[in-house]
């Protein structure tokens, strides 16, 4: 398949994609990008045309609205785009990177964490040919580590399908692993101004407002509605600067709480704003995140100047991060709150010293060390609390043994791709004291 050819584009045209009087075939972000709705063959005079099921609030722009909206966000993203290092480059894989690194992760993070990756890693080929642990060790503080095993893979697709050449046709991109609707879009509009259509947070907010789209924003439907009108405003020329307009703009100006009506260059065109709506659009999720409380303990073994941990294996949370022993613990506390008596009640050191001999085959004295860590992943929220011990010159157990755990010093430790909670212990407690 060959990539979609370049439009010639004029300094400023912002005409309507559909236009150029060729069709194509689109396909449906993180999690949900893989979910996201197909999208159908777009008509070439698809600006004219409503989605038949339009909600009765909703104010679809015509025409001149959306010529009028391309020319307004272009000029606004001219005069106030940030200088980000991943907007210094043309190299569809170093958008990539950045566009994944971005995905759940604030921008001024991303912003050190993007150069070390790609001087590490400047190529796909670096990348695919790199072992996964050198990969999560970069990672490391960036949380969501799917992000980076799915990159890895894709790097690896890229290798042995394309070359090592990051590909430019949209299906190519959109059948790499981790790669959504969102993504593939976002990289090939960036990197090679094609023109494609993208939807993830902020444009939600924006378009959900610019629409007056009052019903929750997340529904399969609504989701259709948003993309079929992403589909409809994004220009035939200049489609990158337009897309990292609008997330811009939904970031810096069209914020969820205090929208900046008065800067936004959209608002006479604006539904929210024109109503008076900003604060109750876009509508609250219909079906809220259902949060999970859970208590574990991080179990800190010491055998003279080495720790026990081990590599998660692949069936676990965090698959492929060192980690200490952790057992949950929830079920030994008692008071209404759920929470942990602190220090740790005798009776969960004692369950704990029997966890470890029955797993590991050691004797222990535990004690409670320092103050638990509140932590949230997923839907999961982690209270985290440490006990640590030493352990006389005993054996570990070959069951142990073979199901990876092993004794690992300091130096050896601060090589390891951590995860986020034991490397937060390790960083606070340990390493200043011991290493
Ligand atoms: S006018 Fe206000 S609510 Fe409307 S898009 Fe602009 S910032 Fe958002």
């Amino acid at each position: 398949m060959t990539a979609r050819p370049q439009p010639r584009c004029p300094a400023n045209d912002v005409e309507d994609s559909a236009n150029a009087g060729k069709s194509r075939r689109t396909r449906s972000r993180l999690s949900a990008e893989k979910s996201a709705p197909p999208p159908a063959e777009r008509p070439s005079n698809r600006t004219a045309k409503l989605p038949a099921d339009l909600p009765a609030e909703v104010r679809w722009p015509d025409a001149a609205g959306c010529r009028d909206l391309r020319r307004k966000v272009l000029r606004w993203f001219a005069a106030h785009r940030r200088d980000l290092p991943w907007r210094r480059t043309q190299d569809p894989y170093a958008v990539w990177v950045s566009e994944v690194m971005l995905q759940q992760t604030q921008v001024v993070t991303v912003q050190d964490y993007w150069p070390r990756f790609l001087q590490r890693f400047p190529t796909v080929s670096d990348l695919a040919a790199a072992p996964i642990d050198d990969v999560l060790r970069l990672w490391q503080g960036l949380g969501y580590y799917r992000r980076a095993k799915q990159l890895h893979a894709a790097a690896g697709v890229i290798v042995q399908q394309h070359g090592g050449q990051f590909p430019t046709d949209f299906s190519q991109v959109l059948a790499l692993p981790g790669v959504g609707r969102y993504t593939a879009g976002a990289v090939l509009s960036i990197a090679q101004q094609q023109s494609w259509p993208i939807l993830e947070g902020n444009t939600v907010r924006l378009y959900s407002r610019l629409l007056g789209l009052a019903s929750d924003p997340t529904t399969p439907a609504n989701q259709q509605l948003l993309w079929r009108f992403a589909e409809t405003i994004v220009p035939q020329c200049r489609a990158g600067d337009f897309n990292q307009g609008l997330m811009e703009l939904g970031g810096q100006v069209c914020q969820r709480h205090q929208p900046k009506c008065g800067e936004c260059p959209l608002r006479k065109g604006c539904v929210a704003y024109q109503t008076g709506r900003q604060a109750e659009i876009p509508a609250a999720k219909s079906r809220p995140t259902r949060w999970e409380a859970r208590t574990e303990c991080l179990v800190l073994l010491q055998r003279g100047p080495r720790w026990l941990g081990r590599t998660l294996p692949a069936d676990q949370r965090w698959a492929g991060l060192w980690d200490f022993p952790r057992f949950d613990i929830g079920w030994l506390l008692t008071n209404e709150q759920d929470e942990p008596q602190w220090p740790l009640p005798p009776r969960a050191l004692e369950w704990l010293q029997q966890q470890v001999h029955e797993q590991f085959g050691l004797r222990v004295q535990l004690q409670p060390l320092g103050e638990p860590i509140r932590h949230a992943v997923t839907r999961f929220r982690i209270l985290l609390a440490v006990a640590q011990g030493h352990v006389a010159a005993s054996r570990l157990s070959a069951t142990a043994t073979s199901a990876g755990w092993e004794w690992l010093s300091a130096a050896a430790i601060g090589d390891r791709p951590l995860s986020v909670t034991a490397r937060q212990v390790w960083e606070r407690q340990i390493e200043p004291r011991d290493t």
